[in-house]
């Protein structure tokens, strides 16, 4: 473990799901961990691929946990793709979207509206209520010249009865329509945690990044230039953490434990 690197930690982003909790169940005293965090003067931001909830929902989920954070401390995928396009068209516009009310709600709030019309881009996420006529309007509009975005590239998503399919398998089906392959703004591109650092106003050293999965939370801490955490409380396994490369700075079994390890700092 490299404590030296954690005297100059100043903020935490930190992944939800795995790293707080596994479905509804808290993983560790949460309410304790954030009061430690607090002492220890670290700031947090909470960053998740998930696009269809909104940081309203999460805001509440810990509160029920004892947890008090506000709204502008959670962001996830479908602000990151907001974020993105206010970049490249800073007076909004519209555009066609392939998802759920988190989606819209945050595209909203960027000054993008829903319309077919002189569309500026074409944003595939999570739909639960995804159908082939949706899918035809996109797959038209990408072949036509409208730039493609995508939320969250997780193929998958873990429910109680196995694997369901993520918001990568339907932006998948648009790519396998239309031979583009979208922008994507969640892990393990680093758009996610450029604006969280906005948010935290510190620099990538100056920032642990804290997941459960190698392939997203690590591997776009890592190409950020941002010190990576990895908890076992997840998804990736303690073999699995140990040959990634490169190294990851912090292997701990929980968040609880990593926070511990500031005492010593
Ligand atoms: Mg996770």
């Amino acid at each position: 473990m490299n404590l030296l690197k954690l005297s100059g930690i100043k903020s935490l982003i930190l992944d939800m799901d795995g790293v707080l909790w596994r479905e509804s169940a808290p993983i560790g005293d949460l309410s304790h961990i954030f009061q430690k965090i607090k002492q220890l003067n670290l700031k947090v931001v909470l960053a998740t691929n998930n696009a269809t909830r909104t940081p309203r929902q999460y805001v509440e989920k810990l509160a029920g946990f004892g947890v008090e954070v506000t709204e502008d401390q959670v962001i996830n995928s479908s602000m990151g793709v907001a974020y993105l396009l206010s970049k490249r068209f800073p007076d909004g516009g519209s555009v066609y979207v392939v998802g759920e009310s988190g989606l819209t709600q945050a595209l909203e709030d960027a000054g993008f509206h829903q319309s077919e019309e002189n569309c500026l881009a074409v944003v595939v996420s999570m739909d639960r209520n995804i159908n082939f006529e949706k899918m035809k309007k996109a797959t038209l509009l990408i072949r036509s010249g409208v730039p493609f975005y995508g939320t969250n590239p997780d193929r998958t998503y873990p429910t109680p009865r196995g694997l369901i399919p993520g918001a990568g398998a339907i932006i998948g089906a648009i790519e396998i329509a239309t031979d583009v392959a979208p922008i994507i703004a969640g892990k393990p591109s680093p758009t996610l945690y450029e604006f969280a650092l906005e948010r935290l106003g510190t620099t990538p050293q100056e920032t642990l990044i804290v997941g459960d999965r190698l392939e997203t939370d690590v591997t776009g801490g890592q190409r950020l230039g941002c010190p990576t955490a990895l908890v076992l409380s997840g998804i990736a396994t303690r073999e699995q953490a140990e040959k990634h490369q490169p190294a990851i700075d912090f292997i701990v079994p929980t968040l609880g434990d990593l926070v511990n390890l500031f005492n010593d700092r």
